[in-house]
């Protein structure tokens, strides 16, 4: 048994309140934390996942994965839980709360500053916040939220049984989401900016197939109104300039997403709009402190290029922390 393992096994029950030195926290408990923690404890290291709302992030609010392989289908909700027990399998701490700071300590360590006040201390950090549904920014949107707005097909889809909605986006997220809502919703009006697609084309067939999904393209949303609840859309077509109504009980906003790197503003460099740097080794501008999954800059974001990703910085987080031979 290596040193790091007995570590780990003698820490296992230990519960929070032990006075731990981490080998990684890793910070964001969707699908890039989670294989960075798994291959870390498989390993023998000793990791605590730091996060905010529910292991799974992204994941655990989709309705199917279809593209995992392996995999032919699953709920987001089931691939999430199943990840997170094959992570408390091996031995991942689990921290609920938001990471809020990240500091260089002169003993080599990283202490992670947790909203509530509390501080872990690792060896290395490895950064997993993932992106978050960016809104629309029309009048209503707010004032809706939760009254007919939702992000989230799979939390308030069944609300709309029999009824009337409107999904925006043409993306991956809106076309996926649109398909599913329909087990729901009597129609699916599928409200997007242009003629064609970024969602992959298998799922804009599906779409355009699916009887209970109507196409409103070139058009974008100008106003979400109604009394209480939600009940109508301002719709204007940007080809024709043609300014229409459409009543539905519920719009789905997914017009892609925004990393949630805010807290790491001076900590590691990032682009413009936020995407954390990573090189191929997921190795960020500040040594010891690795990034994966949807929050760094990168090409394509999926379940897979997330777990992948943890499965590198994993690898390079290691080879940090054996370095540092503390
Ligand atoms: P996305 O790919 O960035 O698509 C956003 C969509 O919203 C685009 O069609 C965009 O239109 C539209 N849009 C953006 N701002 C808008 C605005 N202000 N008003 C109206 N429309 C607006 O975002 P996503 O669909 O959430 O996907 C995010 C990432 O997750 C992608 O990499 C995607 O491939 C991945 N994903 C993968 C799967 C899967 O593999 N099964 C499922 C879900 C998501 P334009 O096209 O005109 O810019």
């Amino acid at each position: 048994m290596n040193e790091h393992l007995a570590i780990n096994l003698m820490g296992l029950g230990a519960g929070p309140s032990a006075p731990d030195i981490y080998d990684a926290v890793i910070i964001g408990g969707g699908p890039g934390g989670l294989t960075a923690g798994i291959y870390l404890a498989r390993s023998g290291y000793k990791a605590v996942i730091v996060e905010k709302i529910a292991a799974g992030g992204q994941i655990f609010i989709t309705s199917e994965v279809e593209n995992y392989p392996g995999i032919e289908r699953i709920s987001g909700p089931e691939l999430s839980i199943a990840m997170e027990n094959q992570a408390k399998k091996f031995g991942v701490a689990f921290e609920f709360d938001e990471a809020i700071n990240i500091e260089d300590g002169p003993d080599k360590l990283k202490t992670v500053t947790l909203s509530a006040g509390k501080h872990i201390k690792g060896r290395s950090v490895i950064i997993s916040t993932g992106a978050k549904y960016k809104n629309l920014g029309v009048p209503g949107e707010e004032l809706f939220r939760g009254k007919g707005v939702s992000n989230c097909a799979t939390c308030d889809g069944a609300f709309y049984k029999g009824l009337e909605v409107a999904v925006i986006g043409g993306g991956d997220t809106a076309i996926e989401e649109g398909d599913y809502l329909t087990r729901f919703a009597s129609k699916v009006h599928i409200i997007h900016r242009r003629q064609e697609f970024r969602a992959c084309r298998i799922a804009v067939d599906r779409a355009k197939k699916n009887p209970k999904i109507n196409f409103i393209l070139d058009t974008v949303v100008e106003e979400i109104s109604g009394k209480t609840l939600l009940e109508k859309l301002k719709l204007n077509n940007i080809k024709t300039g043609v300014k229409s109504e459409l009543s539905v009980s519920g719009v789905f906003i997914f017009v892609g997403m925004a990393p949630n790197t805010g807290f790491l503003k001076g900590i590691v460099e990032m682009d413009p709009t936020g995407y954390i740097k990573a090189d191929m080794d997921m190795k960020t501008s500040r040594p010891g402190m690795f990034a994966c999954g949807d929050c760094i800059q990168k090409k394509l974001r999926q379940v897979v290029t997330a777990a992948g990703d943890g499965a590198v910085a994993s690898e390079s987080a290691s080879e940090h922390i054996e370095s540092l031979k503390i």
